[in-house]
C-alpha cells in the first residue's frame, strides 16, 4: 500500500523522468534496499556496492534531491544510505532552528 504523507509534495510523473537514465536500472533492486534483518558487514558491503554504482550515475544529483525532498525512508538513493540522508536532514533542521532563533 502506498501512503502519501500529508506534508509531502504529491509526486508528478515529470518529477521522475530522470529515472530513465538511472544506472541502477541495470541492477537488481535488492542491491539498493536491505532485506529484513541485514546487519553489520554484510549490510555495509551491499551499501558500498550500491553507492559505487551511484557514483557513476548520470542522474545522481536529481536522485539525491528527490530522496532528500521526499525523505525516502529506505534504500540507497543518490549515493546516500538511510543514515546518510537522516544525518543531512537533521543538520538542515538544526541549521534552520539556529537561524530562526537568531532572528
Ligand atoms: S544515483 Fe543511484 S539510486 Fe539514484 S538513480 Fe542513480 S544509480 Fe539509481
Amino acid at each position: 500500500m502506498n501512503v502519501i504523507r500529508p506534508e509531502q509534495p504529491r509526486p508528478l510523473a515529470s518529477d521522475w523522468d530522470w529515472q530513465q537514465d538511472a544506472a541502477c536500472r541495470e541492477y537488481p533492486t535488492e542491491m539498493f534496499f536491505h532485506p529484513d534483518g541485514e546487519r553489520g558487514p554484510r549490510r555495509k558491503n551491499r551499501e558500498n556496492a550500491a553507492k559505487a554504482i551511484c557514483a557513476s550515475c548520470p542522474v545522481i544529483q536529481a536522485c539525491r534531491k528527490q530522496a532528500l525532498t521526499l525523505q525516502e525512508p529506505y534504500g540507497i538513493w543518490g549515493g546516500l544510505s538511510e543514515d546518510d540522508r537522516l544525518a543531512i536532514i537533521n543538520q538542515r533542521e538544526v541549521r534552520e532552528l539556529t537561524v530562526a532563533s537568531a532572528s
